[in-house]
């Protein structure tokens, strides 16, 4: 059994979700956690996680939307977060890809999450990009743990880390073929990951540039098994060990 812990399924994206996750079914992905990104997908991520017994659901303003909420989306996920298939508070973090000039302003967001993440004791769902050193340090302030989304960065980042009780999701990126990623997994115990696949975005080779669904995180898992020379069953064990680890409210 595989679980994708980061995907979108809005119905901007995805208009029959039942085909999609019987689809899954075929590629033995059984759990999805449905990621919010902005107030909007919110409801929709809520309503999914009713809707459909094996999708869980995780609460979050995403640093894109930094210039566009306001605090009653914050006390939206507040308000929710302890509903039983909300796992993770996520989509949050820093984006300095595009612009630097709004940083305060996103330290300021992910941290007013990162305090709700504390005080209701959930793992964080962290999307980081261009944006290392400022998410270690803003993550060393709080006692939170959860995933790294899409992690990409060096074998000391991903160490670090480790250390501060974070695991890393790997999607799809991991397959394309310049990607220096499968080096550094080399060095990283497979203990240490859960997989993704961040749909409908990052689909993996050998369907890079389609659009991407959660069935495809079969592909990732495959790629895994051998990068660690394991069997894919044994990739399915110990990612999805990793995951229910995590997320504590997924019943298995
Ligand atoms: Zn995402």
């Amino acid at each position: 059994m595989l679980i994708d812990t980061h995907c979108h399924l809005y119905k901007e994206y995805f208009d029959n979700l039942q085909e999609i996750i019987n689809i899954s079914k075929n590629k033995i992905v059984l759990y999805f956690i449905n990621n919010g990104c902005d107030n909007k997908s919110n409801v929709e991520v809520l309503e999914t996680t009713t809707k459909y017994k094996n999708v869980y659901g995780a609460l979050g303003l995403h640093p894109e939307m930094v210039e566009n909420y306001t605090l009653s989306d914050i006390k939206f996920i507040e308000n929710n977060i302890s509903n039983d298939k909300i796992v993770a508070i996520g989509e949050i973090g820093l984006d300095y890809h595009y612009t630097k000039d709004n940083k305060e302003k996103q330290k300021n967001l992910f941290e007013m999450q990162l305090k709700l993440a504390e005080k209701y004791n959930v793992p964080v769902i962290v999307h980081s990009r261009d944006a290392t050193e400022d998410t270690i340090n803003i993550l060393k302030k709080y006692n939170v743990k959860g995933i790294i989304h899409s992690f990409s960065g060096s074998e000391e980042t991903a160490k670090q880390y480790i250390k501060m009780g974070f695991l890393l999701g790997i999607n799809g990126v991991v397959t394309f073929k310049n990607c220096n990623l499968k080096e550094v997994l080399k060095n990283v115990s497979i203990e240490n990951i859960v997989l993704e696949t961040d749909s409908p975005y990052l689909s993996p080779e050998p369907f890079r540039g389609k659009q991407n669904n959660p069935s495809n995180v079969y592909f990732v898992a495959k790629f895994l098994s051998l990068i660690y020379n394991i069997s894919l069953i044994e990739v399915a064990n110990i990612t999805t060990k990793n995951a229910l680890n995590m997320f504590k409210k997924i019943i298995y």
